[in-house]
């Protein structure tokens, strides 16, 4: 099974994915996570990308299928993989298909948080205060945002258009409510799945 979460920015995906994998055993690829333990540790790969990440742009894609594609292995054994952050752009979504055609596998299924913008930014701004991750700031914010829409709202397309079932999850609510609803949406049967 190979699970993709997706959600813009303070959407929850991060904290939801970490949940999914440990229910259905799931190996949990975050790529903000590896980047942000690359920066961490003063890698190439964390200085190649720091100044990217620290201003709410898109790593390139070029960059980003090499770090997953070294990483796919791990989830190549059953159960599975959940991506968490990837693919993010049309282009990375044609490589992960690529990537696992080689392998024999697809995308499962795509889950896809949603909630209001108010809220994002200010679920954001909070855990700045918490975390202070470096690009959790206002500007930073909005750009991240302005990403989201420009280029990742696209993948969405682009795996209904190949028949993926794509799973849409209202996000708003606490933690244990929006994880009862994704449970209940990967456990349904997929005939009476809402679209
Ligand atoms: P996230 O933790 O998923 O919010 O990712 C944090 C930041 O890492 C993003 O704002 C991007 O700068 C970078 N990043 C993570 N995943 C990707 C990806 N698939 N493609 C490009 N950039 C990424």
């Amino acid at each position: 099974m190979i699970g993709l979460i997706f959600g813009p920015p303070g959407s929850g995906k991060g904290t939801q994915a970490v949940r999914i994998s440990e229910e259905l055993h799931l190996v949990h690829l975050s790529t903000g996570e590896i980047l942000r333990a690359e920066m961490a540790r003063g890698s190439d790969l964390g200085k190649e990308v720091e100044r990217i990440v620290a201003a709410g742009d898109l790593v390139p894609d070029e960059l980003m299928d090499r770090v997953v594609d070294a990483r796919l292995d791990e989830g190549g054994k059953p159960p599975g993989m959940l991506l968490d952050g990837f693919p993010r752009t049309l282009e990375q979504a044609q490589a992960l298909d690529r990537m696992l055609a080689r392998r024999g596998l697809k995308v499962s299924f795509l889950l896809a948080l949603e909630a209001p913008e108010e809220l994002l930014i200010e679920r954001l701004l909070k855990r700045a205060e918490r975390e202070g991750r470096v690009d959790d700031t206002k500007k930073v914010i909005e750009e991240r945002m302005r990403e989201y829409h420009h280029r990742t709202e696209a993948v969405l397309d682009y795996y209904r258009r190949t028949g993926v079932p794509v799973l849409e999850v209202d996000g708003v609510g606490t933690v244990e409510e929006v994880f009862d609803r994704v449970r209940r949406v990967l456990t349904e049967p997929q005939s009476s799945r809402s679209r």
